[in-house]
């Protein structure tokens, strides 16, 4: 099947009891047993649940694995992949991940033994620089917040294959649309559903998916023993934003070529960040990785007082953290999303004062640039 059937249609099912065609909101804690050690598979709804289920099958279809698990926070889904390993483990870690991930790493899991080198996963030596005996896995982000930074997944996986170690690709920011790490090679993909696979800003979650079937059982354990499951309806609300998946991002990367491109025009705008700018010098790969170029759109004005001004001209644009929804956003990542990131490693990320980051939504373009050049025309 196509991709966009698999939006609508993998992993979900007619429900037997009364035909509806949407899988229902199972919201039950438990199940009831026909006899000692008799159930229909299911017992209690920490260690299964049908709705939950069905996001798991779905998630797992689109990014070519073949299993999934749904957390409560894209975090959590890293934090229980972070469970199948032990202390003394060492990991390579994209410089410029998100900042949770970072802190999670740096702040929590680093107490429990597990180390971690960050290096610029975009560069090969830097990446096989950093391997010692005791690295069992790269966790890579592609492209990154809010630099647009490209890793090449295939260049990596075959390093990582060569070395024996692990690959997992947090895929957030491209999507199984645009980009399949798992056929690219990676062991493991994660997701912050919250952003593009939900896609309407109403709910918060995750998803792992694994390549092989072996990781099933270590994987539910991990999920049923820690328990930062995703709820049913959560479930339910992210397998539906993502039957639009497809046709969400088509719009989304219409708007984000056309703002991007507005932007290079407006006065008062100095770099403007977006993989399919001719300038942008990891284009070619953006073009043979994603095929496309996503709805993040980075830009500079002057300095932070500029970014000030400007971000509280927005009309449309909302000022918030996150991404991903139908909705316009726009943010200042020095001061936001980046705010714990020290001064100095901001600078050599790029992340200026001046630096402004747009999600771009699914609204009318025209609309978008009229508010864009009142924002920093005023
Ligand atoms: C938001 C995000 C996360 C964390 O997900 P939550 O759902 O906020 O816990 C991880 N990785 C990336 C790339 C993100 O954008």
């Amino acid at each position: 099947m196509g991709f966009s059937t698999d939006c609508v249609h993998a992993g979900q099912w007619i429900d037997p009891h009364s035909g509806a065609v949407m899988v229902p909101i199972y919201q039950t804690s438990t199940y009831q047993q026909q006899g000692i050690g008799k159930h229909k598979g299911y017992e209690y709804a920490r260690t299964q649940n049908p709705t939950r289920q069905a996001l798991e099958d779905n998630v797992a279809a689109l990014e070519k694995g073949a299993c999934g698990f749904a957390f409560a926070s894209g975090m959590a889904a890293i934090n229980a992949l972070m469970s199948l390993f032990e202390a003394g483990d060492h990991f390579i870690v994209t410089g410029n991940t998100y900042g949770g991930t970072f802190r999670l790493f740096d702040r929590i899991l680093r107490k429990f033994g597990l180390t971690f080198t960050f290096v610029d996963t975009s560069n090969l030596d830097a990446v096989k620089a950093a391997i010692k005996p005791e690295t069992k896995m790269m966790f890579v982000e592609t492209p990154t917040n809010p630099m647009l930074t490209l890793t090449d997944i295939k260049a990596v996986a075959a390093v990582a294959k060569e070395n024996n170690i692990l690959l997992c690709v947090d895929n957030t920011f491209a999507t199984p649309y645009r980009q399949r790490p798992i056929e690219l090679g990676a062991d493991f993909v994660n997701h912050s559903t919250t952003k593009y696979l939900n896609g309407h800003s109403d709910c918060v979650g995750g998803v792992l998916v694994a390549k092989d079937e072996s990781w099933r059982e270590k994987i539910h354990f991990v999920q049923n023993s820690a328990g930062a499951i995703l709820g049913p309806m959560d479930s339910w609300l992210t397998l539906r934003g993502i039957k639009t998946l497809a046709v969400r991002m088509d719009r989304h990367e219409s708007n984000g070529r056309a703002v991007a491109k507005a932007l290079t025009e407006m006065k008062g705008v100095g770099k403007v960040i977006y993989p399919g700018l001719d300038n942008y010098p990891q284009r070619e790969l953006a073009l043979s990785q994603m095929g496309s170029f996503g709805a993040m759109v980075s830009f500079t004005v002057e300095n932070q007082e500029r970014a000030e001004e400007v971000l509280t001209r927005f009309k449309l644009f909302s000022l918030a953290e996150s991404l991903g929804g139908v909705e316009s956003l726009v943010c200042h990542p020095a001061t936001m999303t980046h705010a714990a990131v020290p001064a100095e490693a901001r600078a050599e990320l790029g992340i200026s004062d001046g630096l402004i980051r747009l999600s771009v939504g699914i609204e009318d373009e025209a609309d978008l640039i009229a508010d864009l050049v009142q924002a920093v025309n005023g």
